[in-house]
């Protein structure tokens, strides 16, 4: 459970595929004349057609960014395609002014590409385009919409002001494990039949099935038809860590979209997968509010503990200055529950700092790449000497009740 986001969170958006031209055509793509209106070039629609493993494709989107090496292109639902310039066949910038595509839009194109039996149902930040019952939407848009305003409340309280969304954020919901793992194969996605959902860095998109169809949840006889079922059956011990997946992947949708961190830039993984972790806590009992975030999270801090009694001094040196443990399956547990201790401490004991590192690195830019030295040095200007508060922070910790 502690690697599932070690695929969305990776290199993933490079190999993902690009969607196809409908109604491909081997035509020639003319080139229009060069633009002459007063327009930033980023803020135009670029159309750029390239060849990937033999079959020539097409997007149509704003130009994020372009180097000797490669070319970043954001379409109007917000899927950002990376595309080498070896590549490319043709890139035309159109005299179009780019426009995110409405809920709407988005519907219509998502009911074209799911498969049949989907429906849409939308909230004021989400599509949700679900595959289960009506009701089942309504109870995830629901969790979806009170996380969002639990979110962005919290940072703003905290002195970090985050935006709308720009796009309309999507979730895809699966009426079952089977057809949810074919999906995540189909976009290239490799998860194990235990990661319950996954949020796409590529596609921008939370993924997820019908948790109540989970054998684990179900208990003979019991009924999910009406919204309170499906938060009975939703808040037994069972389904807690499943709803914490969902929850968790949602966050980082809502922190890339809203302004805390930028999609393709290099946010430390201790930072990115910890602060996920911090808003977990399911908080299925309040229709309102949402009460668990920053609480302890007694799963992580039990193997945070084992990892203390062998902690070695320069540990905590080694998790800011590398993602490597994260992206291991056989240290990911480790790297994620001590990821989760640090995110913890630092809100709680250095919240001012925490919130200026994050702005700091809400700033930067796509595609770049800093080494242990920079990240190290960044955090150093931000919480102070690194080994006084690792001893703080091992301390600190040592006083939580289990
Ligand atoms: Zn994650």
């Amino acid at each position: 459970m502690s690697i599932r986001s070690f695929f969305t969170l990776t290199t993933w958006f490079v190999v993902a595929s690009v969607v196809p031209v409908f109604g491909q055509s081997t035509a020639p793509v003319a080139e229009k004349p060069p633009n002459t209106s007063n327009r930033e070039s980023s803020e135009l629609v670029h159309e750029v057609v390239f060849v990937r493993n033999g079959s020539r494709r097409k997007v149509a989107g704003r130009l994020l960014l372009e180097s000797r090496d490669q070319l970043v292109l954001q379409t109007d639902d917000g899927a950002i395609y990376a595309i080498d310039q070896g590549e490319i066949q043709n890139h035309l910038q159109t005299d179009q002014i780019f426009r995110p595509a409405t809920p709407e839009e988005i519907a219509e194109r998502l009911l074209a590409e799911m498969p049949s039996g989907f429906r849409i149902h939308t909230t004021s930040h989400y599509v949700v385009c679900y595959g289960t019952s009506r009701t089942y939407a309504q109870w995830t848009s629901s969790l979806l919409e009170r996380l969002h305003r639990a979110f962005t409340r919290y940072w703003s309280r905290r002195g970090f002001q985050l935006h709308e969304p720009e796009f309309p954020l999507v979730a895809l919901v699966f009426p079952d494990q089977k057809s949810y793992l074919r999906s995540a194969q189909e976009q290239g996605a490799q998860i194990s039949s235990a990661v319950v959902g996954f949020y796409s860095l590529q596609s921008n998109r939370v993924n997820m099935y019908d948790l109540t169809g989970v054998e684990a949840v179900r208990s003979p006889g019991n009924r999910r038809g009406s919204l309170k079922e499906i938060s009975q059956m939703l808040s037994v011990p069972a389904a807690v860590p499943l709803v914490s997946t969902i929850v968790h992947e949602a966050t980082h949708q809502i922190a890339f979209n809203c302004g805390l961190q930028t999609r393709l830039s290099d946010i430390p993984l201790w930072l990115c997968e910890g602060m996920a972790i911090v808003f977990e806590a399911p908080d299925l009992s309040s229709t309102k509010g949402w009460r668990g975030i920053g609480k302890v999270n007694h799963p992580r801090l039990k193997i945070f503990r084992k990892n203390q009694k062998s902690w070695r001094t320069a540990r905590l040196k080694s998790m800011l200055a590398s993602d490597r443990p994260f992206r291991d399956s056989r240290t990911a547990a480790n790297a994620y529950a001590d990821a989760w201790a640090l995110n913890y401490y630092l809100i709680k004991y250095h919240p001012k700092e925490y919130t200026a590192y994050l702005k700091m690195l809400a700033q930067k830019p796509r595609l770049g790449k800093d080494g242990p030295e920079r990240r190290l040095e960044e955090f150093h200007d931000s919480f102070g000497d690194v080994r006084k508060l690792e001893r703080d922070f091992l301390k600190q910790m040592a006083k939580i009740k289990s």
